[in-house]
C-alpha cells in the first residue's frame, strides 16, 4: 500500500506546487508577457514597511534596446496618496506598473520605495508590499473561497469574508446555490467582468498592502457596475500609495494627481481641476468623453 501511496503523495505534492505557480503568475497576469528577467542582488535589503512613499526618477525604458517606451519619466507618489495615469493606447501606462514591480529593470533613472532603488530591494519583500487588481483577472478552477483567500491563504473565514464584504461581492456569493463553495473559473461557473474585479479586489482587501495598483478594466462596463467599481476602488485605496491606470476620465476626477502621457512622456500633470483650467491636452480629452457620453445618451 505504500508503494501505491507514495506516487500519489508525489502527484498531490507537483500538483499543489503547479497550482502554487500558477497562482503566482496569475497575481501579475496582465503585468507579465513573459518571464522576469530580473534577479535579486546578493546583498538585497528587506522591504518591511507599512507606509510606502513611491518615486520614479527620471525613469527611461524600452523592452527592446532599440525602442525606448518611456523617457525621463519623473513622478511621486506620496504615501497613502493616489496618482491616476491617463493617455492613449501605447502611451506607457502600463509599463509603469511593471517597472513598479520590477518585472524589468529601468534602463537610466530609477524607481525608489521610500527612497531605496527597487534595484537593491529583495524582490519577494517588494512585491509583499504591493497588491494588484488588473484588468482581467484570471479565476482558478477551484471555489470562490479559494479565490478569494488566495490574497493570504492563512486568513480565517471571517476575514475572508469580511474582505468579501468590503469588495460588494459577498451578498452576490450568498445567493449561489453553494456559496463560497461554488466552483468558479473555465470549468465552474463564468462571473462577468465586473464580478471577477471584486474577486480581484477581495484578494487585494485580504493580502492588505501599502501600495495598490489598478489597472481599469478597458472594456465597457455598463454605468451601474463602473459606478460600484468606483465606489470600492476609492475605498480599498484610502490610505494606500495607489496607481491607477486609467481608461476612463471618470475615474480619475478624485485622484489627488494625474498624469498625462504620450508616447513615453508625462506630457502634463496635475489636478482634474488644474489641468482643466490648463485647457491643454487633458481639457481636450476631458471635453471629447463629455461630449461621447452626451451623444450616447
Ligand atoms: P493601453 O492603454 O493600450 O493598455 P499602455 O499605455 O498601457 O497601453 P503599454 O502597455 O505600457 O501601453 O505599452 C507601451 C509600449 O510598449 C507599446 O508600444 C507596446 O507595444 C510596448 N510593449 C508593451 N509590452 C511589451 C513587451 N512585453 N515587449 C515589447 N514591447 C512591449
Amino acid at each position: 500500500l505504500t508503494q501505491l501511496y507514495a506516487p500519489l503523495n508525489f502527484l498531490g505534492f507537483i500538483y499543489r506546487e503547479i497550482k502554487h505557480s500558477l497562482a503566482d503568475m496569475e497575481r501579475m497576469f496582465t503585468l507579465l508577457d513573459e518571464p522576469p528577467e530580473v534577479a535579486d542582488r546578493p546583498d538585497a535589503a528587506t522591504l518591511s514597511a507599512d507606509a510606502v512613499d513611491v518615486r520614479f526618477d527620471t525613469v527611461a525604458f524600452g523592452y527592446d534596446a532599440r525602442r525606448p517606451i518611456l523617457r525621463g519619466v519623473d513622478f511621486h507618489i506620496p504615501a497613502g496618496k493616489t496618482v491616476a495615469v491617463v493617455g492613449a493606447s501605447g502611451a506607457g501606462k502600463s509599463t509603469l506598473s511593471r517597472l513598479m514591480y520590477r518585472f524589468y529593470d529601468v534602463d537610466a533613472g530609477a524607481v525608489r520605495f521610500n527612497g531605496t532603488d527597487v534595484r537593491s530591494l529583495s524582490q519577494d519583500s517588494l512585491r509583499r508590499h504591493i497588491g494588484i487588481v488588473p484588468q482581467d483577472t484570471v479565476l482558478f478552477n477551484d471555489t470562490i473561497y479559494y479565490n478569494i483567500a488566495y490574497g493570504r491563504p492563512e486568513a480565517t473565514r471571517e476575514e475572508v469574508i469580511d474582505a468579501a464584504r468590503s469588495a460588494h461581492i459577498h451578498d452576490f456569493v450568498m445567493g449561489l446555490p453553494d456559496g463560497y463553495d461554488t466552483q468558479v473559473g473555465e470549468r465552474g461557473l463564468k462571473l462577468s467582468g465586473g464580478e471577477k474585479q471584486r474577486v480581484a479586489i477581495a484578494r487585494t482587501i485580504l493580502k492588505n498592502p501599502p501600495v495598490l495598483i489598478f489597472d481599469e478594466a478597458t472594456s465597457a462596463l455598463d454605468s451601474h457596475t463602473e459606478k460600484a467599481i468606483q465606489s470600492e476602488l476609492a475605498a480599498i485605496s484610502a490610505n494606500r500609495t495607489t496607481l491607477v491606470i486609467a481608461h476612463r476620465l471618470s475615474t480619475v476626477v478624485d485622484a489627488d494627481r494625474i498624469l498625462v502621457m504620450d508616447q513615453g512622456e508625462i506630457v502634463e500633470a496635475g489636478t482634474h481641476r488644474e489641468l482643466l483650467e490648463r485647457g491643454g491636452r487633458y481639457a481636450g480629452m476631458w471635453r471629447l468623453q463629455q461630449e461621447t457620453e452626451g451623444s450616447m445618451a
